[in-house]
């Protein structure tokens, strides 16, 4: 069977596939982790001192939640921008939308996982006032369009079976929950991602198609609960998803998967018609120390000269103030990215997934300035090819 799978692995490097092109500057903007709560605050990051964690290694042990303030701060820069049809940039927020029930989890003794949908507000001890209307408002202004991410994040079989193992990884997740924080996955990888279980065998690491879809019905249904919209686009936790989970994701009317970063590769529609689309440029100064304004604007040329979008991907730490102030230089920089492409590109356009899945489908999509067209043209690519001029 693996032998299978790596021969067809090598085989999808080398079978020529449509892409999708365009004649104009595409510019789209995804972001994972919204929703998704992390340290709450500073008297939590204070009991997980007192109970021996040396936080403050890492980026992420400041990762703590978006308030109202950081998401009316971003939308405040979007609305500072427009293209070439006079429309803002459209951020895509993808939610995680459900946090752990610490309080519940607690009383249950530790036995089991229990979710707190989005819908029902965050879990006890965490304020975050005025956070829901401030998504609403950006998403009824055109400028923040959701998208889906997960429920847990992490995998809920591997927590699961750490916790019912005991030992020092149980006693971490307690301590954790304990104060209100669900993980920090750089301590504890081994939790994997929602659909993904880090510690099996290569070949059996995803769940299977039947958990897979189970636990992303429970995520959608959270999501239309908190949105009254289904969502049309998804990307999975870790970027960890396969042919299973695109399959539960289309049985659930999500057109568009987004894909981690790594190759300029154009949007290409599946075996199961999802349009696959790819970040092209990792846009990160929160948690990537070598970030440079200068090599994501050359990324966005680079796309830009192969007629694809440029897709810039964008955590949402990146947008958090409330343990650390990581927002003000994003903004900044994100703030001269977008001034600097709209200065170089007067035909510039920005979408979202919807408008992108529309593109493709009809030529044109809708935006709040009317229906904008763009010419679309669909060539054969390889990966192995896109692998090579990515290296170029
Ligand atoms: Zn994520």
């Amino acid at each position: 069977m693996t032998i299978v799978r790596k021969i067809w692995n090598r085989a999808k490097d080398i079978l020529p596939v449509s892409g999708f092109y365009f004649d104009q500057p595409l510019l789209l903007i995804q972001s994972d982790d919204w929703g998704r709560v992390g340290l709450r605050d500073h008297d939590g990051l204070e009991y997980l001192r007192s109970a021996g964690l040396t936080l403050g290694e890492r980026p992420y042990d400041f990762y703590s939640l978006e308030t109202a303030d950081d998401v009316a701060a971003l939308i405040g820069t979007l609305k500072g921008h427009r293209d070439s049809a006079g429309c803002s940039p459209c951020l895509e927020m993808n939610f995680v939308v459900g946090n752990l029930d610490f309080e519940r989890i607690q009383a249950e003794d530790w036995r089991t996982i229990r979710v707190l949908p989005l819908v029902e507000g965050f879990p006890k001890g965490w304020e975050r006032p005025g956070l829901t209307e401030a998504y609403r408002g950006g998403i009824a202004d055109g400028v923040l369009y959701p998208a889906l991410h997960g429920t847990t994040h992490f995998c809920r079989k591997a927590v699961e079976r750490n916790m019912a193992a005991g030992g020092e990884r149980a006693a971490l997740l307690r301590t954790l929950w304990q104060s209100g924080t669900p993980y920090i996955h750089w301590r504890m990888p081994w939790i994997g991602y929602e659909y993904w279980d880090a510690e099996e065998a290569e070949e059996d690491r995803f769940l299977s198609c039947t958990s897979q879809s189970e636990l992303i019905g429970h995520s959608v249904g959270a999501f239309a609960k908190f949105f009254s919209t289904l969502p049309l686009s998804a990307c999975a936790p870790g970027y960890r998803a396969n042919e299973d989970t695109v399959r539960a994701w289309s049985r659930h009317g999500v057109r568009v998967a987004q894909n981690g970063p790594g190759a300029l590769v154009p949007p290409h529609l599946d075996n199961s018609g999802v349009l696959q689309v790819y970040r092209t440029i990792a846009f990160e100064p929160a948690t990537n120390a070598d970030f440079t304004l200068e090599s994501c604007l050359r990324q966005v040329e680079a796309c830009f000269a192969l007629g694809i979008p440029a897709v810039v991907s964008i955590h949402s730490i990146n947008f958090h103030s409330s343990l650390k102030d990581f927002r003000s230089s994003t903004l900044k920089h994100l703030d001269e990215l977008l001034t600097l492409i709209e200065s170089r590109h007067s035909n510039l356009l920005y979408v979202h997934d919807a408008q992108l899945w529309e593109l493709v489908q009809n030529g044109f999509c809708r935006t709040p300035r009317g229906n904008v067209r763009v010419s679309v043209s669909s060539r054969k690519f390889t990966r192995a090819q896109v692998a090579r001029q990515t290296a170029v």
